[in-house]
């Protein structure tokens, strides 16, 4: 059984580990709350939602550092290669996937906005990240096991990006049927911890990591709210992490550690 690791390490920078190693969002230079710095990332594969600094953050250098494949919005992913022509980019846009070292990344909407220096550079984006099993050969156990998740993979994570609440959210979970989903909750650019509750009764994955909240004075918020709301209409599991600290989740999609 493989396992999946996720790590936060404060706004919306996280480290997943799938055997592939995965950074999403990596503000870490900057970022008050970051307990590691840009050099002591490894990475196979950098994921980024949008321009805005507090997303794109150490992107490029990690994925120098690391010689990592960086997913974007296409008109960001084109503005990084043109400033640095030996970057791997994937420019996917909304519905587009890419797959690298057996994990799938498919973008998805956010309902936000995204410049880089001062230019607007497409929409922003969420992306859903899991081992992409097309094209395997299903043997018995993971037939099982699809039949049971109803969908094709195994552990699958939903970084929202910056964004505020909207309907389509119910396709997500009904498509991509996350298993942990990643949803800002500071307010004041992004969903509150009332809409990120709306948005988890749309999404209805197994747990939810509040994110992008008290690392700055405009984003104070109480992920408790959130915890409340949802435990009165058991839409998730609201686990609200540690910086730092791991967490272990098993193919059944069930946090272990
Ligand atoms: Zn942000």
């Amino acid at each position: 059984m493989t396992q999946t690791k996720v790590t936060w390490h404060g706004h919306a920078c996280f480290t997943i580990d799938m055997g592939t190693k995965i950074v999403v969002d990596p503000f870490l230079n900057g970022n008050p709350k970051a307990d590691i710095t840009p050099d002591e990332v490894k990475a196979d594969i950098v994921v980024v939602t949008h321009g805005h600094s507090d997303h794109l953050g150490d992107a490029v250098e990690i994925c120098k550092n690391n010689s990592a494949e960086l997913v974007t919005m296409v008109e960001l992913a084109w503005k990084l290669a043109e400033e640095n022509p030996d970057l791997k980019v994937h420019d996917i846009n909304i519905s587009g996937s890419a797959t690298i070292k057996g994990v799938r990344v498919s973008s998805v909407q956010a309902v936000h906005s995204s410049t880089y220096n001062g230019e607007f550079v497409g929409p922003p984006m969420g992306v859903v990240i899991g081992r992409d099993f097309r094209g395997h050969q299903a043997d018995s156990t993971r037939r099982e096991y699809l039949n049971r998740a109803g969908h094709l993979g195994e552990f699958r994570i939903y970084h929202a990006g910056d964004t505020g609440v909207f309907k389509d959210m119910e396709l997500i979970g009904d498509y991509y049927k996350p298993d942990l989903s990643m949803l800002p909750i500071g307010g004041h650019y992004t969903m509150g911890p009332e809409e990120a509750a709306i948005a988890c009764r749309m999404i209805r994955s197994r747990y939810t990591v509040p994110m992008h909240y008290n690392t700055f004075d405009k984003v104070m918020s109480d992920p408790g709210v959130l915890a409340d709301l949802t435990r009165k209409d058991k839409s998730t599991e609201v686990i609200v992490a540690e910086i730092g600290k791991e967490m272990i989740f098993d193919d059944s999609g069930k946090m272990v550690a």
